[in-house]
């Protein structure tokens, strides 16, 4: 719990927000500046800023409220899809790790979102990168 952080603030119940889901370990409220109407964010209740800094065991609460919080919200919002999204330390605008559960539809504007994709110059510089991140992945 951080005095500073605003969700921890929403999570000890003294800032105000359109909660639509909470368990002993989440809570999911209404983002404030939507994307679409019904944009929702799930919040572990325990202060960490990054995926990175979760404690392993709270990987399956965090995930298993998103996953019904995304059902929840592509059948009460009746859309097609579904965008789930975390910043990590780049774009992330509120240092407490947040899931975005955004309800996505067909032509609904958004198809730019994501960023310019880059080619690998070949397949022995993709398999670099593979075998660095396989690296890391065992230690991490
Ligand atoms: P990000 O930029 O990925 O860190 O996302 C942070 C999100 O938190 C943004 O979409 C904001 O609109 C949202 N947000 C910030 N403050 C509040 C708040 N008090 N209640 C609900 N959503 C918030």
């Amino acid at each position: 719990m951080s005095d500073e952080c605003i969700f921890c603030r929403i999570v000890g119940g003294e800032l105000p927000a359109h909660v639509v889901y909470e368990d002993d370990d989440t809570i999911a409220f209404l983002d404030k500046s939507p994307l679409f109407k019904g944009h929702t964010l799930v919040v572990p209740k325990a202060h960490v800023v990054t995926l990175m800094d979760i404690a392993e065991d709270q990987v399956e609460p965090v995930f298993r409220a998103t996953r019904r919080v995304s059902i929840a919200v592509r059948s009460a919002m009746e859309s097609d899809g579904i965008f789930n999204a975390v910043n990590n330390l780049i774009s992330q605008s509120v240092a407490h790790l947040h899931v975005h559960v955004v309800p996505r539809n067909k032509k609904d504007g958004l198809r730019g979102f994501m960023w310019p994709r880059h080619k690998y110059q070949d397949d022995s510089e993709a398999s670099g990168v593979a075998l660095r991140i396989r690296q890391c992945a065992a230690d991490a």
